[in-house]
């Protein structure tokens, strides 16, 4: 729901009034690492994980999936979001849900200190596995992200931030609002997104 916030808010609240929420299956790019993972987790490779998170900030209560993410100590290192689509490019607002993920581990003192929002896009999904086949690799020694990302699969691109609470929390200002009933949803029309929109029919503010 907040990956769809951030995207478009108008998108959001129309997906939540028709019941859009529903049984909604996870997208390849997100089926790829769960594979990956298990397979690791098989080889009794415990580094890049996956789990659900859970927590509260700022009296929101957050329930987040994050595709994947590397473990030092017991702690997050890096919270990792893998994308597959055409373009390479990788925009900030691919680190955005990122941010959100960082602050609920953080709530819950899970989040190690210079941890790392990766961002992995590919355009095909061999490739994606392939990538997520070498960070895992990586993930089982002391990872140098900026070595790490060098290593990845050419049909591949990758991109990490640092995490930064004042960042993140500036991010959730923006969407706090909205849950809690205090503003309309706001709409973040464009032609690329609108074009591509389930609801654009119904939607006074879609790009023509
Ligand atoms: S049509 Fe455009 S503005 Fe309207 S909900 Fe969809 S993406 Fe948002």
């Amino acid at each position: 729901m907040i990956s769809d916030q951030l995207y478009c808010e108008a998108l959001l609240d129309f997906r939540i009034k028709n019941n859009g929420y529903e049984n909604v299956e996870p997208g390849e790019a997100r089926r790829i690492a769960q594979e990956v993972i298990r397979k690791l987790r098989l080889e009794g490779k415990k580094r890049l994980v996956r789990f659900p998170i859970a927590g509260k900030v700022k009296g929101l209560y957050f329930v987040m999936s994050p595709d994947a993410m590397i473990v030092e100590k017991g702690k997050v290192k890096a919270i990792v979001r893998v994308r597959l689509r055409k373009s390479l490019r990788i925009y900030e607002s691919d680190f955005s849900l990122l941010y959100i993920m960082g602050l609920v581990l953080n709530e819950q003192r899970l989040l190690a200190e210079n941890a790392i929002l990766l961002v992995i896009i590919s355009n095909d999904p061999d490739s994606l596995k392939r990538s997520l086949d070498s960070l895992a690799n990586l993930a089982n020694k002391e990872v140098n992200f900026a070595e790490a990302i060098k290593t990845l699969d050419e049909n591949s691109k990758a991109a990490y931030r640092l995490y930064d609470r004042e960042a993140a929390l500036a991010l959730l200002e923006k969407i706090i609002g909205y849950w809690k009933g205090e503003r309309a949803p706001i709409a973040l029309p464009s032609e690329r997104k609108c074009s591509s929109c389930p609801f654009r029919n119904l939607c006074p503010y879609k790009h023509f």
